[in-house]
């Protein structure tokens, strides 16, 4: 099989780049915990008990490995390439996100660090870190703006339920950027004892680099399992990119495979006008958010710009440096959909396979229906299911998909 030149051995650098994309933009008093936490990291990652425990709750708390399920009657239905979705919705907590929290979690107690802290914009990985909290005998504290508070009761309810604070974030949108704002001045505040668990491939090194590392298990596992149904690799993967944990999860060990097309499927809101979305590659440009240098939705003096998806995972002014780096290298294509087409393709997915998708991952599936049709019947398209459907169950209704 040919292969391209590609970065996977050496990215991110010393300096947590890929390429020109990534680094540490953090003020003096952030630089101690993030160094700390990088030395760390790196001593467990290459421990072999570290490893084993992971595995260990990965397996038997969080159910891996998924299945890699054939989806026969939405391939006929669409009548081109034959679709295999990646069952990321079956985890405990129902999502990809938990793959991160265990690995973190782990990582803290290593750290001899008893709390944990977090930011949630939907309450999604609020729950998977409260979870983890639970699991591992831990205190945790999770930061969310008090405008999602309102929108997301139930999610801020099993939170509570699990033992976590909700702690309610009134500053600027009163969203997630402000609950990350909020959740990094405790713990630049509370280090002696506390970790930040950080919930995407975000923020200043070493997070890209540890988060792709805790959910490359989902490449890892549905490259050995289409060899084993297809005999052979899949022409294309598809994911939705929010801040891009689950799609680098799926890409990153296929990133060698010159054969393999990928696609990451980004938020096109409602239209194409600056706060209408969140594609960032179609309407953002390079530059710092968050610790991290990559494209970022600004406005032409460079204030970060309002952000709309009806998918509060996809709904955030930045992406992964990674993905950055990878969409200058032409290595991924970034496209985008509609939230009307995301609404269409869960309710395509539900009739058609008996599985509801959480929305986030219906912009991948709505790609796939888009494009599947004009491919070959001998064509094998892998979509990563990041999600289940039954969080926008509310959503789904209020937008009168039946
Ligand atoms: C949070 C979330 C996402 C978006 O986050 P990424 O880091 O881009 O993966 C996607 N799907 C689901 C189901 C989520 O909960």
């Amino acid at each position: 099989m040919a292969t391209v030149s590609h970065q996977t051995d050496v990215w991110p650098d010393a300096r947590g780049r890929f390429g020109e994309f990534g680094g540490r933009y953090v003020p003096e008093t952030l630089m101690h915990p993030v160094e700390q936490l990088e030395r760390a990291y790196e001593a467990a990652r290459h421990d072999v008990k570290f490893r084993e425990e992971l595995h260990h709750l990965l397996k038997d708390f969080a159910g891996r490995p998924t299945p890699l399920f054939h989806a026969r009657r939405l391939t006929e239905h669409l009548g081109g390439a034959q679709i295999f979705l990646k069952r990321e919705d079956l985890l405990h907590t129902g999502a990809h996100k938990i793959n991160n929290c265990l690995g973190q979690g782990l990582l803290a107690l290593r750290m001899g660090k008893a709390r944990l802290v977090a930011e949630t914009g939907a309450g999604q990985h609020g729950v998977a870190t409260a979870t983890v909290a639970a699991l591992l005998g831990m205190e945790c504290v999770v930061y969310m703006g008090e405008e999602d508070m309102a929108r997301q009761a139930p999610n801020v309810y099993r939170m509570r339920l699990l033992g976590s604070r909700v702690e309610p974030v009134a500053s600027g949108s009163r969203t997630l950027k402000d609950a990350i704002n909020e959740a990094m001045r405790d713990w630049v505040t509370n280090v002696h004892n506390t970790h930040y668990l950080l919930g995407s491939v975000l923020g200043p090194h070493p997070y890209p680099l540890m988060v792709r590392e805790f959910h490359r298990v989902i490449g890892q596992e549905a490259r050995r399992q289409i060899l084993e149904a297809a005999g052979r690799l899949p022409d294309y993967l598809f994911a939705c990119v929010g801040g891009g944990s689950n799609s680098i999860g799926l890409f990153y060990d296929f990133i060698p495979d010159a054969s393999v097309k990928m696609v990451g499927v980004e938020a096109g809101g409602r239209g194409a006008n600056l706060g209408e979305h969140a594609a960032r590659f179609a309407g953002g440009k390079p530059g710092v958010l968050q610790g991290t240098y990559t494209y970022v939705l600004q406005t032409e003096d460079g204030l970060i710009a309002n952000t709309h998806s009806i998918s509060a995972g996809l709904d955030y002014p930045a992406i992964g440096p990674e993905h950055a780096a990878l969409y200058r290298q032409g290595r991924v294509e970034y496209t985008h959909v509609s939230d009307a087409e995301a609404l269409e393709a869960a309710r395509l997915l539900s009739r058609t396979e008996g599985i509801i998708p959480a929305l986030e991952p219906a912009h991948a599936l709505a790609a796939v229906i888009a494009r599947g049709p004009k491919m070959s019947r001998e064509n094998i398209v892998v979509v990563n299911l990041s999600g289940r459907g039954d969080k926008d169950l509310g959503i789904f209704q209020s937008a009168g998909v039946l």
